[in-house]
């Protein structure tokens, strides 16, 4: 008797921990599977959320480049109105001062009648590449060439032997060389008046023993509406007018040394998009390793303006009307 009732109570026992091992096996296998779904749902909700940073991000970065274009045109345009105010305000008698200057017309005249445009009104157009020489130089050269254009090339001093013939290949197409900066450190030229006109010689004497011209155009790195030099620029400008040397800034930025990217087609629509406004137009290009969209701008905006109705390209000369920013009041 009491062996059976043992035997029933050993039954029951082993069932139940049939039931416990049964249990714990089914835990073991649905507890990492739970974590897993879990897990997994939280994964897909981050890469989600990651994935819509990252067309955020990309979206700011084009806002930023559209900005960056926008606040460059608006800072030239604004420059432009404090040169109209600063040459209304000097009453400077010599026309040929006259600087930024817009035509008489309304800026419909891109109608292409051309019909607005004064009888004797030609407009003059001016390419001007700053800090070559490069490697896209000779390609820059080419594109002129073949478009029987002259420009203007504000260059920097470069003493690899490879440039040398580079030199004499603007000056023996018939374009102009202007002097930017021997070193186009801004620290370095604009942290004195000796160091400026020490580094502009250089480059007046480099240049002059490279391709035997002597040259008479320059352009400040930055332009004379730079905010950078320790100098105040009228200083460095009366030193200028002194050693015969008439600078040139631009009225027409093609936005190509902008920090980042920028296609060729913002550079040509940069360029064209105000141009039937000016009377004389001075454009702002850059010669160097980093600004390959230019060379690719190069041949469509010669082309552009070409087309333009009265309407010439020019290298820098004696005859040209300048355009300069000046400043109006020496800096504290
Ligand atoms: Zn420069």
């Amino acid at each position: 008797m009491e062996n059976e009732e043992q035997k029933q109570k050993r039954r029951k026992r082993v069932k139940r921990l049939k039931k416990m091992i049964l249990a714990t096996v089914a835990l073991a296998i649905l507890v990492p599977f739970l974590f897993s779904i879990v897990f997994g749902v939280q994964l897909h909700k981050k890469a989600k959320y990651i994935s819509s940073l990252e067309k955020k991000v990309q979206m700011l970065l084009q806002e930023n480049e559209k900005l960056q274009t926008d606040f460059d045109t608006l800072s030239e345009h604004f420059s432009r109105q404090e040169q109209s105010r600063v040459n209304q305000s000097d009453a400077d008698p010599d026309p040929e001062k006259q600087t930024g200057e817009k035509m008489e017309f309304s800026s419909d005249a891109e109608n292409k009648t051309g019909s607005e445009i004064p009888a004797e009104g030609i407009r003059k157009v001016y390419l001007t590449f700053d800090d070559g020489p490069s490697i896209y130089t000779e390609q820059i050269l080419d594109v002129l060439k073949e478009y029987h254009v002259k420009a203007t090339f504000f260059v920097v001093g470069k003493t690899e032997a490879r440039y040398e013939a580079v030199y004499r290949r603007i000056v023996d197409e018939g374009h102009t060389l202007g002097m930017h900066s021997f070193s186009h450190k801004y620290n370095e030229i604009y942290a004195s008046e000796e160091a400026f006109a020490a580094d502009l010689e250089a480059l007046r004497s480099f240049l002059k023993e490279k391709t035997g011209v002597e040259c008479r155009f320059s352009r400040f790195p930055g332009g004379s509406s730079n905010t950078v030099s320790n100098v105040d620029m009228n200083r460095l400008i009366t030193y200028l007018n002194e050693q015969g040397i008439t600078y040139f800034d631009w009225n027409i930025s093609s936005g190509d040394a902008t920090s980042g990217y920028i296609s060729k087609n913002r550079i040509i629509q940069n360029c064209t998009e105000s141009l039937a406004n000016y009377e004389t137009a001075v454009i702002l290009l850059h010669d160097s390793g980093e600004r390959e969209e230019t060379v690719k701008a190069l041949p469509e905006l010669i082309e552009k303006i070409q087309e333009m109705e009265n309407t010439v390209l020019l290298p820098i000369s004696e005859e040209t009307k300048l355009i300069q920013h000046i400043k109006s009041e020496s800096e504290e």
